[in-house]
């Protein structure tokens, strides 16, 4: 698959008018892209074995969206295949007190994956350029006041860039997706939650509030995205109405980005290889 036309460019030239939140590619159907889904899963699950044991790699996956995009789905999805121990997610509400005392990548930082594992992020650093931006919280925060200008947002992408860059440097490759869902299929998704007893609970009034501020939203994410996508930490604007092709695309760019690392399992000197006869043996020379 090609996921290039999904990533969004690094001259700044990306307009999210011009995505279609309802593509689903060259896929018909759920059915057809089904089996795709499955060869990815399984790809990533044998890609992610490779990356444990070779442990010089993380790899950070953030995921970005409106409210029922589809997060909790696709990433639940994109974990299913993956061994758990190789796994962390880490989900980014509002910044508690303490948090709020600290710098905004200090919550970020001590979440990051270690070395050999995937790190998923519910959210991220990158509210600090959305609601913050939508609903001007900066204030709120405690900076100093000298700081609080109209330059911040592009202050803001710079460290993001810098902070993305460095993990890249250093081994820790971020990729970052926003789940594109449009306002229409929004409005089904939320009436299908009102609905149904078992995701009605998930509704809260602060769903519609932050709905009210659609356009500003749209308008925060063109600009966050076009601010922050670099060869460091490529954004995929991934369509999201048709929840089974934002979960095909999604794997494939893991699937398609762990393969570029260049890595193998350990391998093991001769004086290795004589201790695994050696244990063999051993083994071999018991009685029962
Ligand atoms: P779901 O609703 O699917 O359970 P969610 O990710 O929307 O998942 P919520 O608990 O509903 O989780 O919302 C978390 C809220 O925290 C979001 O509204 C988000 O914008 C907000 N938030 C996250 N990080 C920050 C931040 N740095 N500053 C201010 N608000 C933030
Ligand atoms: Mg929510």
């Amino acid at each position: 698959m090609n996921i290039d036309k999904y990533r969004v460019p690094y001259d700044g030239s990306f307009k999210i008018s011009k995505t279609d939140p309802g593509d689903s590619g060259k896929f018909e159907s759920k059915d057809e892209a089904a089996e795709k889904l499955k060869e990815n899963v399984k790809k990533m699950a044998e890609l992610q074995d490779k990356m444990y044991a070779h442990d010089k790699y993380g790899l950070l996956l953030i995921f970005q969206a409106m409210d029922a995009a589809g997060k909790d789905g696709a990433i639940k999805h994109v974990m299913s295949g993956l061994n758990p121990q190789g796994t962390q997610v880490f989900s980014f509400k509002n910044p508690s007190a303490e948090e709020l005392d600290h710098d905004y990548l200090w919550r970020i930082n001590k979440s990051l994956p270690e070395r050999g594992r995937i790190g998923i992020f519910n959210r991220s650093h990158y509210e600090e350029v959305l609601v913050v931006k939508v609903h001007d919280l900066q204030g709120k925060q405690k900076l100093p006041p000298e700081m609080v200008t109209n330059k911040i947002w592009d202050h803001r992408y710079r460290q993001i860039k810098d902070f993305e860059r460095y993990l890249y440097e250093n081994g820790i490759i971020t990729v970052k997706f926003f789940l594109n869902v449009s306002k229409s299929e929004q409005k089904k998704r939320f009436l299908q939650r009102l609905d149904d007893p078992t995701k009605n609970w998930k509704f809260s009034s602060s769903d519609l509030k932050e709905r009210g501020f659609w356009d500003e939203y749209q308008k925060a994410y063109e600009e966050c995205l076009n601010g922050t996508s670099t060869k460091y930490g490529p954004w995929y604007v991934i369509p999201a109405d048709k929840k089974w092709y934002a979960r095909l695309l999604i794997s494939e760019v893991i699937t398609q980005t762990l393969e570029s690392f260049e890595m193998d399992y350990p391998k093991l000197n001769d004086e290795q290889m004589r201790a695994l006869e050696g244990y063999r043996q051993q083994l071999m020379a018991e009685k029962d």
